[in-house]
């Protein structure tokens, strides 16, 4: 009898442990996968931002890159701060789609956003900090021409190396462009940006002149911004310009990349208030097509 109950006793004690085991191991497995999936699971949803300077007064400039590919295009609003609200706005939407349908952004590519350039412009307009929508923005466009420049009076898209001169031109007006070209923390921080990250090609989003304009310095517009210009142009609907006519401008960020070899547009919106998403939209998943291959 006291043989047989220790058989027993042995027996149930090993297929307790063998049945233990199988359901620690199990949870140690599932715990396993939930720890070491979490993080690519994120990824794929979330961008990473980062920041790339300081402005004037001391706000970050934030950059967010969606996608893991090598292939890097970048989009830029707000270069032209509160006064070209819109296009931060335009940034926004493009954040958000690409955070709902990563699946869109092709394999090879990734995608950086740059929402504002001048952020102290947008702030001084708009009376916050951060994400903002059109109902912080005023409805009298004269109180959002001195969010144009930044907080030391300089327009940044006059302040990067190409032709640099003193002062420039926006419209009729003659504007300052800083002491030297980069002289201003926010071009500057977009320079270093530039130099580190290896772009196949830059957007900026300005309004209103309604266009998709060519970039160029020295040598003439390059093949790739010419690619970069139809492409857009023709998905979204703007009109392609080959160069901007209506007034003379130099030290243009877009200009310089063309003088380190970066094609690089300047998509013109067609109003100061709109931000033409259903144009816009198909002239992004066009470059995205055409940079696939
Ligand atoms: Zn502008």
């Amino acid at each position: 009898m006291r043989a047989d109950f220790s058989k027993k006793t042995v027996s149930v004690i090993i297929i307790m442990i063998i049945i233990i085991s199988g359901i620690l191991a199990f949870v140690i497995y599932q715990n396993g996968k939930k720890i070491v999936s979490a993080p690519v699971e994120i990824n794929t949803t979330s961008p990473q931002k980062s920041v790339i300077g300081l402005s004037v007064q001391g706000r970050e400039i934030e950059a967010f890159t969606y996608g893991k590919g090598s292939t890097t295009l970048a989009f830029v609003g707000g270069i032209h701060g509160g006064y070209e609200w819109n296009s931060v706005l335009l940034t926004y939407k493009l954040m958000d789609y690409l955070e709902a349908n990563p699946e869109t952004i092709p394999k090879n590519i990734s995608v950086i956003v740059i929402p504002a350039l001048n952020v102290d412009g947008v702030s001084k307009v708009v009376g916050k900090d951060g994400r903002f929508t059109v109902t912080d923005v005023p409805n009298d466009i004269e109180q959002t021409k001195v969010g144009r420049f930044n907080m030391a009076g300089v327009d940044l898209n006059r302040n990067f190396d190409c032709s640099w001169q003193a002062t420039s031109t926006w419209q009729s007006k003659i504007v300052s462009a800083g002491k030297f070209a980069f002289s201003e923390p926010e071009a500057k921080a977009f320079k270093n940006f530039v130099l580190k990250n290896n772009l196949s090609a830059v957007v900026f989003w300005h309004s209103q002149s309604n266009g998709v304009y060519a970039s160029m310095c020295q040598n003439g517009i390059l093949p790739g911004t010419l690619d970069l210009m139809n492409t857009y142009a023709k998905a979204s609907g703007y009109p392609a310009q080959k160069s901007f006519d209506s007034y003379a401008i130099t030290g243009a960020a877009d200009d310089w990349l063309a003088s380190i070899n970066i094609p690089a547009v300047s998509v013109e919106l067609k109003t100061h208030e709109s931000i033409e998403w259903d144009k816009n939209l198909p002239g992004i998943l066009a470059l995205f097509k055409y940079y696939t291959k």
